[in-house]
């Protein structure tokens, strides 16, 4: 059940996130050949304003939520929470979660794309080191979306609960020092919308 959890939290009479049918044989889902798997990041004016960082993963989205969201910038370390699996659909949603809801507040699509691992062949390889690297607490990707680009880790830090990460960019030509979250990425190798 990877998606009790993500079930649990929410009531889908109240909210317009993907619920009904999610885990069922009526979900389309791409097929895994000839294809990267995808990422997403949400900016998610909730509570705490904050930016949802997802991986697709073997049919789901690994998810972490990072209060300063993401940063090109190499210097810099961002805590990154793990946090409950979405489900796939949820890639595509934006929209207004109403008060009262869990996370209740605006959703916006931030950035989108796909990943690979380092000289993965293919998407199965890719999702394989993941799942290594989510084991060992230690994944590293690449990304091609239109303000994320070029390598990240995520290193899980050795407290009890084990849900803090830190995200961090690997100092190659995408990085760029002193990027800020509201800059919009216009430099050459950044693609624009
Ligand atoms: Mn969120």
């Amino acid at each position: 059940m990877p998606l009790k959890d993500y079930k649990e939290k929410r009531d889908f009479s109240n909210t317009s996130e993907p619920g009904a049918g999610i885990g069922k044989q009526d979900v389309q889902r791409p097929g895994r050949k000839d294809r990267h798997p995808i990422f997403v990041v949400q900016k998610h004016y909730a509570s705490h304003l904050h930016y949802d960082f997802r991986l697709e993963l073997e049919g789901l989205l690994k998810s972490w939520a990072i209060p300063k969201g993401p940063t090109l910038d190499p210097a810099v370390k961002h805590l990154a929470v793990l946090v409950e699996d979405h489900p796939y659909e949820y890639k595509d949603f934006s929209g207004i979660i109403p008060e009262g809801n869990y996370g209740a507040g605006k959703v916006e699509i931030w950035d989108n794309g796909t990943y690979h691992s380092l000289n993965s062949k293919d998407m199965e390889e890719t999702e394989s080191r993941v799942r290594e690297g989510l084991k060992k607490g230690h994944v590293s990707i690449i990304l091609e979306g239109k303000r994320l680009n070029g390598e990240f880790a995520l290193i899980r830090l050795k407290d009890a609960k084990k849900k803090n990460w830190l995200m961090i960019k690997k100092d190659d030509e995408f990085a760029v020092r002193g990027w800020k979250i509201d800059d919009d990425g216009v430099r050459k190798g950044i693609k624009k919308n």
